[in-house]
């Protein structure tokens, strides 16, 4: 499914790229094969690949229509950035502006839940040798909290490869936009009574939680905060990429509670086929509940 309706509300997802990306083991480092072996009857092929045992992640954007605004969420990798050393996702050339169905002009608001590689990218493409913003009549949101610390995070001398890349696409993905940037404090009623921005701290320090709103409906635009369906049944699994422990647990349950109490459509920015759902919660914990 790649289209969803909330009230007078279009969803779509652009995709990027999908596939077996991640090994489990060094993908969560609570990883537990029993954990995983109880859930066999819905993860594969769909969230864990049969052949690899891999975790099958989608990398998309959310395109949103309202009556009045086009609104972008996260926006992947992109073409053309120089990513090594992460060979596979350096240079790409993947079609992904193609499939949007809008002209890049006609884009009003480019939110970034945060401001990791790959929610990023299509901030800006390369044209003459420069990078410039991919939607020029947009406003890009994101929080102040997570420029801040990627800021200062680019002027540290760091070994570490992911702060290697992410360096990088700071520089070319989103310095680049700055001048069309609005920053977020703490919340902020984006587009009043339809669109809002929280903070969803731990993932990273400045990570957003995007909630939308058509009558008695909502969504959640939930980014990184759970990557893989199988953190809904076990949330005190964070990834390898959680900047902040503790809190993105913290987080990760408050936000799943949130779901369920107010039945929220959940859109994670990685989840495999049908990339959103709904969350109930029972006496032992969290379940998932795929869109048809
Ligand atoms: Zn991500």
């Amino acid at each position: 499914m790649e289209n969803w309706r909330l009230g007078d509300i279009a969803i779509t997802r652009i995709e990027e790229l999908i596939g077996p990306l991640f090994d489990p083991v060094r993908f969560f480092p609570d990883y537990d094969q029993a954990a995983f072996d109880r859930h066999q009857d819905w993860l594969y092929p769909n969230h864990v690949d049969p052949r690899s045992g891999n975790l099958i992640a989608s990398m998309h954007s959310w395109l949103v229509q309202t009556p009045d605004h086009n609104i972008l969420i996260d926006t992947c990798i992109g073409d053309d950035k120089d990513r090594m050393p992460y060979r596979n996702w350096h240079r790409m050339h993947t079609g992904w502006l193609s499939r949007l169905p809008i002209d890049p002009t006609e884009v009003d608001f480019v939110l970034c839940t945060h401001l990791h590689v790959d929610h990023v990218g299509w901030n800006t493409r390369l044209v003459n040798g420069q990078w410039i913003p991919t939607f020029p009549n947009a406003k890009y949101v994101f929080s102040q909290a997570e420029f801040d610390f990627w800021q200062a995070a680019r002027s540290t001398p760091d070994p570490d490869t992911f702060n290697e890349v992410n360096n990088k696409t700071f520089d070319d993905s989103v310095l680049p936009i700055m001048g069309l940037a609005q920053l977020i404090a703490a919340s902020a009623d984006l587009i009043p009574g339809v669109m809002s921005v929280s903070p969803a701290p731990g993932h990273t320090p400045g990570s957003s939680a995007i909630t939308l709103t058509s009558g008695q409906q909502q969504a959640l635009f939930t980014g990184d905060i759970c990557h893989h369906p199988i953190q809904v049944w076990y949330p005190d699994w964070n990834s390898a990429y959680c900047e902040i422990p503790d809190q993105a647990i913290a987080t990760r349950r408050a936000v799943l509670s949130r779901c369920a109490e107010h039945h929220m459509l959940m859109m994670p920015a990685h989840f495999g086929p049908a990339h959103a759902g709904y969350v109930d919660e029972t006496a032992s914990g969290f379940e998932f509940r795929f869109t048809d």
